[in-house]
């Protein structure tokens, strides 16, 4: 067997060669009166046959205004029962859906709309602290003067009307019960002929990366990725039809849309959306009432429910399985995610956006300290590798970026075939910017991304593992750990830590703890106590903030503009 750290997913499960629409009609005909869907917060409920005819209409209502298979479609809600109508009614016509977080401002959307060349655009009448009508209307003021499908926009001028999905709109928008009556007037032929003229590899979604890097970029996606992605992230669940499936992450991110909306659609699983963002007594609830088998968080989610002083007035031995995803997964969490809320199955992904999310998973028949402290193994039919500066693969428990291939990764870059080809390389690889080890059966256990590796007087040192090691202190609840510039060693490490209710300790204290247990250039320099981190709304800690913050309060300022710090 080789050394070197390369593996090929089990190839005995084959892929999914079929649109999104195809898979769709297919799970309606085989569950039509099973659970689809639960919207908790809108009080809706769905079979599958009932959201068959609402998926239907609303892809005859996108025919209608004249959307042809490729045409761009943002939408721009939090989760919501629209959101999945849209999503499944657009791939059945083979509009490329364009997900736009609830949480950009004008300038972000109107990056995102231009960028994408969105046609339509389905959006929420205001979400927190945003009012989109009022967003919109600021940015589109010629939305005032045209018919909806009429616009003319200097600003964006492939942009033809908004949809909106409040209960009256004004005039400028179409409304959603508007849309949906267009939709009736469409036959159903002109659908089925439409979807009868389209295939898997067509793209079919743009997401928007999430921002903790750099500037957005546009992973476009086609059925045969996600579709297939979701599939293969269910078949490692063990789901079925007979599973209820609670998603409190969101829906414009793979991880809702996929692993959540695709993954349901692929087994007949039901999805269940406790609310229109995350909550984590809403969620508790929604789990306990609907007898959930399967929920899904990024490591912060699970935190927060964990740590909720109601959690034991819910019965959640309903839980079996779900996925924790989207960054480091700690060990200690992992592990009262089995204890206390019962997930016995519970594994870890890992992935990406741009490889339709997930690349690596943990199986429930894995050991338990596999289960709790690597993303597991290379997922069906798809390639690992873990290489050097250079390209070239390292031996087994050495540290390389880690790269992926398959059926996953993404056409491209929207628009971008400069970042698609830095990303992407000649042999099909997308180099995912993390850190991995990989140890000989396969299993990868990731060790930080490539700029997040502190070098302290040239000693390298992995902000996983230290934060790894902060979760055995019982005051700490969630850490994250950073590098910032030190004129004497290069870089001094900084750690952020959150302390459990009514818990906490001294720098001192933590120092001590650290001294017995890990070598003295990786005890931090500096602690600074929180109650939070800065952090994207699908959950994704921004370090680049901390480090900010952390330079701003911890280092004075150059006197002369020079970058001492
Ligand atoms: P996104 O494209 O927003 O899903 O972010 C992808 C990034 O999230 C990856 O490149 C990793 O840095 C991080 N990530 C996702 N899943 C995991 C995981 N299980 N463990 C550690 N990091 C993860």
């Amino acid at each position: 067997m080789s050394h070197f750290s390369y593996t090929c997913g089990p190839k005995d499960k084959n892929l999914l060669a079929m649109t999104i629409g195809e898979a769709f009609d297919n799970t309606v005909a085989r569950f039509p009166e099973r659970e689809a869907l639960v919207v908790r917060h809108q009080q809706l409920r769905y079979t599958w046959a009932q959201l068959a005819d609402a998926v239907d209409r609303y892809a005859r209502g996108l025919l209608a205004l004249r959307l042809k298979p490729g045409d761009r479609l943002g939408i721009w809600a939090p989760n919501c029962a629209e959101w999945c109508i849209v999503q499944f009614a657009s791939a059945k016509v083979g509009v490329v859906l364009v997900n736009i977080n609830p949480a950009y401002r004008t300038s972000e959307l109107e990056y995102a709309l231009k960028q994408s060349g969105c046609k339509w655009l389905i959006c929420a009448r205001a979400f927190k602290t945003s009012d989109y009508h009022a967003m919109l209307s600021g940015l589109l003021p010629e939305l005032a003067q045209y018919l909806p499908g009429e616009l003319t926009s200097s600003r964006l001028p492939e942009l033809r009307g908004v949809v909106s999905l409040a209960a009256e709109p004004p005039s400028d928008f179409l409304s959603w019960y508007e849309l949906g009556a267009l939709g009736t007037a469409v036959a159903p032929e002109q659908l089925l002929t439409c979807q009868s003229e389209l295939h898997f590899d067509q793209p079919i979604n743009i997401q928007y990366t999430s921002g903790t890097t750099g500037f957005p970029k546009g992973a476009t996606l086609s059925h045969y990725n996600i579709l297939n992605n979701g599939y293969m992230a269910g078949v490692s669940l063990k789901l079925t039809e007979h599973d209820r499936l609670v998603i409190p992450v969101p829906l414009y991110h793979c991880f809702g849309m996929v692993l959540g909306n695709l993954c349901c659609l692929t087994h007949g699983s039901t999805m269940i959306y406790p609310g229109d963002a995350f909550d984590p007594l809403v969620t508790l609830a929604t789990v306990a009432e609907e007898k959930a088998t399967a929920l899904y968080g990024v490591p912060t989610m699970f935190i927060a429910e964990l740590d909720h002083p109601q959690r034991s007035s819910f019965d959640l031995s309903s839980l079996r399985t779900g996925i924790m995803a989207g960054a480091t997964c700690p060990v200690e969490v992992m592990r009262r995610v089995i204890s206390d809320m019962h997930m016995k199955e519970v594994q870890i992904a890992y992935g990406m956006t741009e490889t339709s999310p997930v690349s690596l998973q943990t199986s429930a028949d894995d050991e338990l300290e596999i289960r709790v402290a690597t993303v597991g193994r290379t997922q069906p039919q798809l390639e690992s590798k873990i290489v050097d500066e250079a390209g070239n693969l390292v031996v087994h428990g050495q540290i390389g970026e880690l790269c992926t291939r398959g059926y996953s990764v993404m056409i491209g870059y929207w628009g971008n075939p400069k970042a698609t080809a830095e990303a992407i390389d000649q042999d099909g690889w997308m180099r995912t910017g993390d850190l991995a080890i990989m140890d000989e059966q396969g299993y990868v256990s990731i060790v930080g991304r490539s700029k997040d590796m502190i070098i302290r007087g040239g000693e390298n040192i992995y902000p996983r593992e230290l934060e790894e090691f902060f979760f055995s202190p019982p005051a700490v609840a969630d850490v994250q750990v950073i590098g910032i510039p030190d004129q004497k060693y290069g870089e001094e490490v900084v750690a952020w830590i959150k302390f459990h209710p009514a818990h906490s300790a001294t720098a001192d204290e933590l120092r001590s703890w650290c001294k017995e247990r890990i070598a003295h250039f990786k005890t931090p320099r500096h602690f600074r106590f929180v109650d939070s981190f800065p952090m994207t709304v699908t959950g994704k800690i921004q370090k680049f903030r901390m480090r900010e913050i952390s330079i701003e309060e911890l280092l004075p300022a150059p006197v002369d503009g020079s970058v001492t710090r």
